[in-house]
């Protein structure tokens, strides 16, 4: 009959046959053999004939082909002494179909003996019962399809039945006794011939094709010998990766079961152990098979009695982002893709996986674990945990001392200025107030550290408890944070795999996205050479947000910072500031030499005061340790507290902060635009180009930009604005100027409103959307994941605002964007708030016209991708 097809690793299906008539699954066997792979031969009942098979008799059909078939596997259907066995596979054209696949015809009472003698009598009984099973699946979805309820109800009770015993190791009864308990519930005589057996199987089938009315002749069924990996000596099965799927290495990665039929319960030993010969076979078939996919895949295979079969090939799940950008960047070598496929092959998230350490899957077994949280920065550490900056310093400090593990967690319900210290040396932080832009969340991810926002965690002295896990001073805990799912917190130390970016081909990867990124581009936030120099190895094209106010985190500067804004006279205040400038010259020094030749926007002091005042009596008696050691005297704590309290604000993130602290200060931004043009200037003198951005934070009308930029000269008072100070610095150390541009944040409502106006003082303008997003809405960035849950419930906002930009916020860059252009054409719009680096932002930002979005070093390979792939 021409609607039966042949093929083998030799006999390819002649292109005339439509590949429709062929099923899925006829179809990709039909493509094994065309590459030569050592696949089982077969024939392929194709759609047309497959459910007409009460009609048509194909007997002799069946019979010339199964010799076929014999002839290549060294066996015969229905021998008593080697018996080949067969699999019938329902091919449809549907990608989803609920028909069994169909194991082990040709078992009948004859052959057991023979059978059991290659594979024992306990594989031969659960043979027996696979292929039971079968035709009992067909057996019921007939009975279901006539609406015979009493059979279905049988055949129901007999398959619930039959599973368990195919899960138990033991089987109850022996091969024959099972065909003799089963045989009043298959066709009659089915144990008896293996002829009679197969073609009752293919008729029932056929029948049940026919009757249902999904399937339409459209599906074929394709019949296949078995092999057996525990047929004697010289058999085995396996199943590996076509290469390493943890760390790309082109080299197979699984398993092969000597005298095993499958890997279930078994051990095996590694797949580079099998011989040469069929190694050799497997990593042709592995690598055609990923140059014919362009994806990692999982391969399936048997040997018996020393002949190689090709059983299975599918994809993999579970691989890693490095073993994936390994295989295209090993494919893009070879010309097999092009770097247009590389760029898109990857989501941007996954680059996460590879920036940041990874929790090896297989340590986690058994730990304690709680799941869910807000994830602040994704990763994973481990380290021991301590509830406090001085706690967690000191106990660092002693470690390092002894040589001993320096890894810590700080758990606090929430961090300031003063902790950033403590999350610098820790490897991650646990906190429960705030959420993605809550403090410890921003600085975590700047520093490249782990973070999870834990609202339902509570912290008792030195003990911390989540749910039914608990944790005390001293504890290792282990913290998983994954950019998709819930973050997860496990007790005690599981293991990690470190990133490594030249070893994991992300350099590679990321020059290969940078082609595709022109116009457009992607700039860091980093307030340090080390973030600046990191920033540029991931592919940054400048500074797009220098936050100044965290260059006074540091421990040995911030009570200077204190003592600067608790002065309490302009006179005192200068004198500390000249303390701060050299210190600042030299952070610009850096940062500047770093970014050699591209932007650095410096943002002039933003500092909510409340986040640099001591916290508690420890902080206060470390600042006044350091006044009277500064002074020379004993401050007068009343005082100082009495100051501290004067500078306390029932709302500080709309309080004294930004540019309305260089109104009331104007020595403070004089002392930073002093320290950069220092820096520029002896940059250029030694031949480093800089070009430095100076930007205006919390400005909400072009008055104040005027002002701080530009001066004023009022009765009795003269503000020096940023072009007088540079004047100034320049003829004091007699240089010549330096191209620079003065520039403001938008970051209030007012601010995108006026930006027509704003303009004019302004070369360019930097969206901060962290403070844009909670003036625009009204919603603070600290507190609003107390109730973002409900929100999410109702769904009354699509995501978090702080992350995805919300639809109004969008509608004011827009606006500000073309009010600022009509002003002035040349304007220069980016992005700075946490939202550069979420990919989901990025089509926006292209289309709204901004330049560039800038986000932490770490993030800038995931947005310099999503920049490539929305360009592409
Ligand atoms: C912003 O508000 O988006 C911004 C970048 O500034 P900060 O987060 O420092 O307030
Ligand atoms: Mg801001």
């Amino acid at each position: 009959d021409n609607r039966i097809h042949f093929f083998s690793s030799l006999d390819v299906i002649p292109k005339k046959v439509d590949s429709e008539l062929l099923g899925i699954r006829g179809r990709q066997a039909n493509e094994f053999a065309e590459l030569g792979f050592p696949i089982l031969p077969g024939f392929i009942i194709n759609t047309q004939l497959a459910s007409q098979l009460d009609k048509v008799d194909i007997k002799k059909d069946v019979k010339f082909l199964l010799e076929k078939c014999a002839s290549i596997v060294g066996k015969k259907f229905g021998d008593p002494e080697n018996p080949m066995l067969i699999k019938i596979v329902v091919s449809s054209n549907l990608a989803v179909s609920n028909y069994p696949t169909l194991h082990n015809f040709g078992l009948v009472r004859s052959v057991i003996p023979g059978f059991a003698k290659w594979v024992g009598e306990t594989f031969a009984a659960h043979e027996v019962l696979f292929m039971v099973r079968g035709i009992l699946k067909i057996e019921e979805q007939l009975a279901s399809i006539v609406n015979d309820t009493e059979k279905l109800t049988t055949y129901k009770d007999l398959l619930a039945k039959l599973a368990k015993e195919i899960d138990s190791e033991h089987p109850a009864k022996s091969a024959l006794e099972y065909m003799d308990f089963y045989g009043p519930y298959v066709p009659a005589e089915f144990f008896d011939s293996a002829d009679n057996q197969l073609m009752i199987t293919l008729r029932e089938l056929s029948k049940l094709l026919s009757l249902d009315s999904q399937n339409d002749n459209d599906t074929a069924l394709m019949i296949q010998p078995m092999v057996y990996g525990n047929y004697g000596k010289d058999s085995c099965s396996g199943a590996f990766f076509s290469r390493n799927i943890v760390t790309g290495e082109k080299k197979l990665q699984g398993e092969f079961y000597r005298e095993k039929f499958n890997e279930i319960g078994a051990t095996g030993q590694d797949i580079e152990k099998i011989g040469p010969e069929h190694l050799k076979q497997l990593q042709k078939i592995a690598w055609t098979l990923e140059d014919k996919f362009k994806e990692i895949r999982q391969i399936r295979f048997t040997v018996e009695k020393g002949k190689l079969w090709l059983i299975e090939q599918r994809p993999v799940d579970q691989k890693s982002t490095q073993a994936d950008i390994k295989l295209l960047l090993d494919l893009a070598k070879r010309k097999i893709i092009d770097n247009t496929y590389v760029v898109k092959a990857i989501q941007p998230p996954r680059l996460n996986e590879i920036l940041h350490p990874i929790i090896d899957p297989s340590a986690i077994k058994g730990l304690p674990k709680w799941s869910g949280g807000i994830a602040g920065a994704p990763g994973a550490a481990i380290g021991r945990v301590y509830f406090s900056t001085d706690a967690l310093l000191e106990a660092h400090k002693v470690a390092l001392q002894k040589n001993e593990d320096h890894r810590f967690i700080l758990v606090m319900p929430a961090t300031f200025a003063d902790d950033v210290k403590a999350i610098e040396v820790a490897t991650g932080v646990l906190s429960c107030e705030g959420g993605y832009s809550a403090h410890a969340s921003v600085v975590a991810r700047q520093y490249g550290k782990v973070s999870v926002v834990i609202p339902a965690m509570k912290i008792r002295g030195k003990k911390a408890t989540i749910g039914d896990i608990s944790f005390s001073e001293g504890d290792y805990i282990t913290l998983n944070v994954p950019y998709y799912g819930d973050p997860t917190v496990y007790l005690g130390q599981a293991k990690l795999i470190e990133p490594d970016p030249s070893e994991s081909g992300l350099l590679e990867f990321i020059s290969i996205a940078k082609q595709f990124v022109n116009g457009f581009h992607v700039r860091a936030n980093a307030d340090s050479p080390r973030d600046a120099n990191l920033a540029l190895s991931f592919g940054a094209e400048g500074i797009g947000l220098c936050r100044t106010e965290h260059m006074f985190f540091h421990k040995d500067r911030i009570n200077v910072f204190r003592e600067m804004i608790l002065s309490d006279s302009l006179e005192e205040r200068s004198t500390v500031l000249e303390k701060l400038r050299p210190m600042q010259r030299d952070d610009f020094y850096g940062i500047f030499k770093a970014m050699a030749g591209k932007e650095v926007t410096i943002r002039l002091l933003d500092a909510p005061l409340h986040e640099f005042l001591p916290h508690n009596d420890e902080e206060l008696a470390a600042f006044m340790t350091y006044l009277e050691k500064t002074k020379g005297k004993k401050p007068n704590k009343a005082e100082l507290l009495a100051r501290i309290e004067a500078l306390a604000e029932f709302n500080p993130m709309l309080g004294h902060r930004g540019c309305r602290i260089a109104v009331s200060y104007p020595e403070i931004y004089a002392m930073q635009v002093k320290a950069i043009f220092e820096a520029a200037f002896k940059l250029r003198d030694e031949k480093i180009e800089v070009f430095p951005e100076i930007m205006v934070p919390i400005v909400m009308n072009a008055n104040e930009l005027k002002l701080i930029a530009f001066g004023k000269k009022i009765e009795g008072k003269n503000y020096h604005g940023i072009v007088d100070v540079e004047e100034e610095i320049r003829s004091e150390l007699q240089k010549k100027p330096i191209p620079y541009r003065i520039g403001t944040m938008i970051e209030l409502p007012a601010a995108a409103l006026g930006a027509g106006e704003i303009a004019k003082y302004g070369q360019f303008f930097s969206f901060g959307t962290n403070d844009l997003t909670q003036t625009t809405l009204g919603i603070s960035r600290d507190d609003f994941t107390s109730f973002m849950p409900d929100y999410t419930l109702f769904d009354l906002l699509e995501g978090n605002p702080f992350s995805t930009l919300d639809p109004r916020v969008k509608e004011l860059i827009v606006m500000a964007v073309e009010r600022g252009r009509m002003t002035r054409p040349d304007l220069v719009c980016g992005l700075c708030g946490e939202h550069g680096a979420n990919p989901a932002n990025v089509r926006f930002c292209i289309d709204a016209g901004l330049n560039y979005v800038s986000c932490s070093s770490y993030s800038v390979p995931i947005a310099l991708l999503a920049v490539a792939q929305a360009e592409l």
